[in-house]
């Protein structure tokens, strides 16, 4: 089978890997001119591990992960208020956790894609023909005859707009932004941990890189879901006057084009596909920052969406992926929509609950419960279907 995939991100090169390796040939379009190095610290568990544990991807993964001993809340003056231990949420979930910056995940699935891989940059799709017998994909610069067109081209999908027009984004009420600067007293501060500003409303967080440089991670709470004309300018001023760190952070801010800038936000679609074309990843199901499994989803169901093409017909490889996945990845947008009043507090009432229920995470009972919310059908179903083809071979073998 020949399958043309709009989007180098996780979900894209994840899927790419896979249907190279079960032998289909696979042409992999990026719109970005190359690979990019802006991103954010992400928490890797749940179903993606596993995924990516049967692609034999996990060793190249660990070797790019950061020992992250704890989230601390941090007041103005750089005291801490509260902590999330790292290491009790990895051992209730039996360490299978990893931190991970975006750019060193897509940078080790893009080192593991199989030679025979067709990756073009600075490429897009602009035209979508599906004829019944196979679907033609229209491209700057030309058009590809394909059996299958995947649009894993992130959460402002253009296949998803050629495929089912303009469907609007379930905007959750915040912008959220990242980017990275030399500091090394900052760097030296934080150290092993994710360092937080206790704060109402908004909130940036800090992680110390192995280049020495310093990650920041900013949200905050806004009624209106429109990207700024001005990102840095738009960042400096949300996040003014929150103390401690903060004004160095504002005054290191990169120029807008090394930010990285989105409103947080689900999509909702009626059909993940049509015909020879669907999507896959952040396109079909994002379910944002606040469910914090968005990577791990994109992997995950790029693994099962390649399993069911290896199964069946494209046409009911599709059905099935998406009747085996979408109540998965429901139950993760719920759980992120259900997160959204707690993720940041708007009161100082809402902050001080918080730090009673931080107090009582440290209880064991917690550990199992959270243990138990992240296991369950969707692991299952990784290890299933890796079960079911152990003849398979494994991407890095
Ligand atoms: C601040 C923040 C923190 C997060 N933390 C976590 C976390 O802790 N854990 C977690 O699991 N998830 C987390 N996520 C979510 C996670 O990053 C996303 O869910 C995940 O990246 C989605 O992967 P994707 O491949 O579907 O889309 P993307 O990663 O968005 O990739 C889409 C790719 O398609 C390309 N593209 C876009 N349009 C086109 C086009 N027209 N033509 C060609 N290419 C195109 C893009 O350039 C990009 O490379 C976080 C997200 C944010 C914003």
């Amino acid at each position: 089978m020949k399958v043309v995939i709009c989007g180098a991100g996780i979900a894209g090169l994840t899927l790419a890997n896979r249907m190279s390796a079960l032998g289909n040939e696979v042409v992999l379009l990026e719109r970005a001119p190359g690979p990019r190095s802006q991103g954010y610290m992400i928490d890797f568990f749940g179903t993606g591990y596993d995924a990516a544990e049967a692609m034999g991807l996990l060793p190249a993964i660990k070797d790019v992960a950061y020992t992250v001993d704890e989230a601390s809340l941090l007041d103005e003056h750089g005291r801490k208020r509260g902590s999330v231990q790292y290491t009790q949420f990895a051992r209730a979930i039996q360490g299978r956790l990893l931190s991970i910056m975006r750019p060193d995940l897509e940078r080790v699935l893009r080192e593991n894609l199989p030679s025979a891989v067709d990756f073009r940059f600075g490429t897009t799709v602009t035209a979508v023909d599906d004829h019944g017998d196979g679907v033609r994909v229209g491209m700057d610069g030309g058009e590809i005859e394909a059996d299958l067109l995947v649009g894993a081209d992130g959460i402002h999908s253009t296949v998803r707009r050629l495929l089912f027009g303009e469907i609007p984004l379930r905007y959750l009420g915040f912008h959220t932004a990242a980017f990275q600067f030399d500091a090394p007293e900052i760097h030296a501060s934080i150290d092993n941990r994710f360092c937080l500003t206790d704060t109402v409303g908004r909130q940036m967080g800090f992680y110390a890189l192995r280049d020495g440089r310093v990650a920041a991670f900013a949200v905050h709470r806004t009624p209106d879901p429109t990207q700024p004309a001005d990102v840095r300018a738009a960042v400096q001023e949300a996040y003014r006057g929150l103390g401690w760190v903060v004004p160095a952070a504002l005054d290191r801010c990169p120029p807008s084009a090394e930010i990285y800038y989105d409103q947080v936000a689900q999509i909702e679609l009626p059909r993940w596909g049509k015909g020879r074309v669907v999507l896959v990843g952040d396109a079909c199901y994002a379910v944002s920052l606040l469910a914090g499994q968005g990577a791990s989803l994109g992997i995950a169901g790029a693994y099962v969406l390649a399993h069911q093409l290896a199964e069946q017909p494209v046409e009911a490889a599709i059905a099935e992926y998406e009747r085996l996945w979408r109540p998965i990845a429901e139950e993760k947008q719920h759980t992120g929509r259900a997160g959204a009043r707690w993720f940041l507090p708007e009161s100082r009432t809402q902050l001080r609950i918080r730090h009673v229920a931080l107090k009582a995470a440290r209880l064991p009972l917690v550990n199992r419960f959270v243990a138990g919310a992240l296991a369950g059908k969707s692991t299952a179903l990784i290890r299933n279907m890796r079960d079911a083809r152990s003849d398979m071979p494994g991407i890095t073998a």
